[in-house]
């Protein structure tokens, strides 16, 4: 559908490539996976084309973009469907590179000097100021703010509109305005039946007179400025009854400038600083030192991107120009802010693509799948494995086969099955006389893993052992020397695994359930494990049920390869979700005790264990009696929650199973995979404390069995409130993906993610929930660079490699590269 004539060189032939490629491209790019399956793009014939091109044109970022495009199609035919969405839209992004007229808004040269000499000069203190001595510098510090480079990327949280400077008699009453006028009076006086003392001060204009009152430094003011100065005020107009209007703590520029003030960036700053100040230092450290700061991205990509030199950008954000558009600046998407967000995502990105890298470059060991175990489980399993089952295996026993070593990260919903996948991945591990090991996040999970599993190895011959910290110590010497023996085939346990004096004989694989429960670290031990006695690194599986929106996941585990088990067993039922406030409990009462007339058993779910005086929870101790002895009196109710010893909440649990206890008051310990069909309700006391990706979590535990599950939520909060919306989202979708997506929004990745070892870096001027887009883009050129420069070695590459190192082994913190 494209023509590939003949091309006549010069700008004409490039747009004239240009518009063929558009329109194929978007037309691919928003088709269905089978229309785009079914339509043929000449992409060989294309490539050829931009190869062509390649000699002719003048920019030798035009030269990049048209190798980087060539390069692409050249891979066109031979990448799978899945794959090609991306690829098209990569295309898409170049193709849009190339057909911007020049570099906006300057030409982005990238750095000419050495960048490994400017940065140590930018990694200076900030005593280097002039303004900033020793003391100063301790504020600073404090504030965390150590570093030449620190302050300036310490941008304006916000910025003023001071272009326009305003004549008293216009001002309305609630708006925020700047007016220049001449000091006529300045005094203290006692005000109120509380004698408050008050610092006053009248501002002229011809047109009308405005007040000026302080309530603190008042000592301060009343000798920084005198009668008869001229001065800029600004800030919020108010007017108290039978008054006239006043501004109260004005901001004051005492050197006005008539003509306006411009756009004024405000920072956040140690309190011992004035605004003023703070910003004069801010603007002075940039319009020294913002040059130095090196910009090291590859020119194409910088003209892909669309992104300026980041001393262009530092001086745009901290000194904006008198016709800049305050939205764009305050909104963080001026032009300046996305070049700085692009190039601290893009040196993000350009690490992980490396480390994924290194990963692939790391010995390991070919398991091939041999099937003398793995095909007698899948004829024993009284069930067909979901065709999205099928995909994930084909992945996992690829990247087995390999000689190096997995990292891939399975995500899928509760229940969608990822325990039985994990199983064969064991299994081809054991197949080639390898080890298995399954590590879980807390005791019960590890007692159901081990459980679930070990009928089905014990049967194909697999010796399995769990270990745990509950194991009595000569029970654990005995698992050990088994494990380090090579006697036992699988093991099942917690982070008991990756205790220091664990050692395997040959260790496989390595699977890790609930691996956002996990920090980095444990990850690592895991993979150290395979290490004794002289062995490689062994493949690791990592399992999620709490689905991670794209973002995050691109940032957290953006060195790991990602399978998604998108389809659930069939029959399994999706639940209802309803909300209830807490005049409604008792409904909620009568639903549950249907429910365990029919002989079904449920689960009530508190936040606390113990009530505490400050949080006025129910808790679940107290809650169980209450629920036993008044509104259950015929059934059994039992208690588990996470401070009771480890054999006292198996022998209720094991109860539960045994249909022996109907209704489980618990905390969140039976979050994660918990498993009982016959349960088929669940009521969430204060759903208002959890996250919804949590709670998503908590009502995968029913509808295990045939019948459809309810999910009750008990919400203190009138219907019509925006926190009963928020769990109103949970009755709305039953998609882990948009919940986890609704989740990072409201709580922030910090939070979402739950610990600070989550391995999230902290960004300075980036947010992964305004920036997804950029984000998106900075992975897609990381990636190109990488493919172009795989150890980033070629002397065009050295500015990239500088700053790379700066950044990782800096701020970010996550490892040292090569
Ligand atoms: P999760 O992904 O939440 O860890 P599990 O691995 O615990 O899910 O599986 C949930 C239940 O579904 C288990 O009882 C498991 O035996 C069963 N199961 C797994 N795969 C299938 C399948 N393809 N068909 C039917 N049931 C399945
Ligand atoms: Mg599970």
């Amino acid at each position: 559908m494209v023509e590939s004539g003949p091309s006549t060189g010069g700008r004409d032939s490039l747009d004239a490539f240009v518009a063929a490629l558009r329109g194929p491209l978007d037309f691919l790019a928003r088709a269905s996976a089978a229309t785009a399956g079914r339509t043929h793009l000449p992409a060989q014939a294309l490539a050829a084309r931009a190869r062509l091109l390649q000699a002719q044109v003048e920019q030798p970022w035009q030269r990049e973009l048209l190798e980087a495009l060539g390069h692409a199609l050249e891979r066109y035919e031979e990448t799978g469907l899945t794959e090609r969405t991306e690829l098209i839209q990569h295309c898409r992004m170049l193709v849009e590179g190339l057909s911007r007229p020049s570099a906006p808004p300057a030409p982005y040269r990238g750095t000419t000097g050495d960048p490994a000499v400017a940065l140590q000069q930018l990694g200076r203190s900030v005593q280097y100021l002039p303004g900033v001595g020793p003391r100063r510098a301790e504020e600073f510090r404090k504030f965390g703010i150590s570093t030449i480079e620190d302050l300036l990327y310490h941008l304006p949280f916000r910025y003023e509109d001071r272009r326009r400077v305003r004549k008293i008699g216009d001002l309305q009453v609630g708006e925020e305005a700047s007016v220049i006028g001449e000091l006529t009076h300045l005094s203290e006086r006692t005000v109120g039946r509380a004698q408050r003392r008050i610092l006053e001060g009248v501002l002229r204009d011809e047109t009308g007179l405005l007040g000026l009152t302080w309530y603190h430094q008042m000592a301060y003011f009343r000798h920084r400025y005198r009668i008869g100065q001229r001065l800029l005020v600004h800030g919020k107009i108010e007017r108290l009854p039978g008054q006239s209007k006043r501004i109260v703590h004005p901001e004051i520029d005492a050197q006005p400038d008539e003509s306006g003030q411009g756009v004024l960036p405000v920072y956040n700053k140690p309190t011992t600083m004035t605004v003023g100040a703070m910003r004069k230092l801010v603007q002075q450290a940039v319009r020294t030192f913002a040059e130095l700061v090196p910009s090291a991205l590859p020119p194409w990509t910088a003209q892909t991107a669309g992104v300026a030199e980041l001393g262009t950008a530092l001086a745009q954000v901290h000194l904006p120009a008198p016709e800049a558009n305050i939205q764009e600046l305050n909104n963080f998407t001026s032009i300046g802010h996305r070049s700085l967000v692009f190039d601290e995502l893009f040196f993000l990105q350009l690490g992980m693509a490396l480390r994924r890298r290194a990963v692939i470059r790391e010995m390991g060991r070919s398991l091939p799948r041999l099937g003398h175990l793995s095909d007698r489980l899948l004829q024993s399993l009284p069930f067909r494995l979901t065709a999205a089952q099928q995909r994930v295996l084909r992945e996992i026993y690829a990247d087995m086969a390999q000689p190096h070593p997995m990292h891939r990260l399975v995500q899928g919903d509760v229940g969608s099955g990822k325990t039985i996948v994990a199983l064969f991945g064991a299994l081809v591990a054991i197949e080639n006389g390898y080890q298995a090991a399954f590590m879980a996040p807390t005791e019960l999970l590890a007692e159901q893993h081990f459980s679930t599993i070990r009928p089905f190895a014990e049967s194909l011959g697999v010796r399995t052992v769990r270990l745990t910290g509950e194991c009595a110590r000569q029970e654990r010497a005995r698992i050990l020397s088994q494990l380090a023996a090579g006697e036992v085939q699988l093991v099942v346990g917690t982070h008991a695994l990756i205790q220091e004096d664990v050692c395997f004989h040959k260790l496989g694989l390595g699977v890790i359930d609930e691996q956002h429960r996990f920090g980095v670290l444990q990850r690592a031990a895991l993979r150290r494990l395979g290490n004794g006695g002289g062995a490689v690194t062994p493949d690791i599986l990592l399992m999620t049920a709490t689905p991670i929106p794209r973002t995050l996941a691109m940032t957290v585990y953006g060195d790991l390869d990602v399978s998604i088990l998108d389809e659930l067993p069939p029959g399994r039922q999706l639940g209802r979700t309803l909300v209830f406030t807490e005049s409604e409990r008792q409904r909620v009462y009568e639903l549950v005790k249907r429910e365990l007339d029919r002989g079904r058993q449920g689960y009530v779910v508190y936040p606390l264990v113990e009530s505490s005086e400050k949080e006025d929870l129910r808790d679940a101790t107290t809650m169980q009696r209450e629920l036993a002895a008044t509104v259950f009196p015929g059934y059994r109710v039992g208690l588990v929650h996470g401070r009771m010893k480890a054999s006292d909440k198996d022998a209720v649990m094991q109860r539960f199973r045994d249909r022996d206890v109907h209704l489980l008051v618990s905390t969140t310990v039976i979050e994660v995979g918990v498993d009982v069909p016959n349960a088929t309700i669940m009521v969430v006391e204060h759903a208002e404390r959890f996250g919804l990706s949590q709670l998503h979590q908590l009502r995968g535990r029913v509808g295990r069995g045939a019948d459809r599950p309810t999910c009750i939520l008990i919400a203190p909060y009138p219907r019509g409130d925006a926190a009963y919306r928020r769990l109103q989202t949970m009755a709305e979708t039953n998609d882990g993906f948009r919940i986890a997506e609704v989740d990072l929004e409201l709580r922030g990745p910090g939070e979402f993610l739950g610990t600070r070892q989550s391995g999230l870096p902290d960004f300075r001027v980036a947010n992964l929930i305004r920036d997804t887009r950029i984000l998106a883009q900075a992975r897609q050129l990381a990636e190109a660079c990488v493919a172009r420069d795989p150890a980033l070695s070629l002397p065009e590459s050295a500015g990239l490699r500088a700053v790379l190192r700066h950044r990782w082994a800096g701020r970010l913190g996550l490892a040292e590269i090569g």
